[in-house]
């Protein structure tokens, strides 16, 4: 993804929750997903060289770099 892509991005999602290196966004206004073109529920955004996710629930997982981070799509199956 390029930067003005996710400019974009992150000027459109709504910041949720951040912490040890992993913020999430949260998509309040159904843009599309980069990746599959379904509207995602939440962006994640790993910034760190290593990054544990602890999912509580089943997700269908979309995901791109940028700038080295890891951005992850999730979409509820
Ligand atoms: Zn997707």
């Amino acid at each position: 993804m390029d930067d003005d892509e996710y400019d974009d991005l992150l000027s459109s999602v709504t910041p949720h929750e951040s912490g040890g290196g992993i913020t999430t966004y949260r998509n309040t206004v159904s843009i599309a997903c980069p990746a599959c073109d379904s509207p995602f529920d939440d962006l994640v955004v790993c910034r760190d060289e290593y990054n544990s996710l602890e999912l509580s629930v089943t997700l269908d997982l979309c995901a791109t770099t940028h700038d080295g981070d890891i951005l992850l799509f999730t979409h509820k199956p």
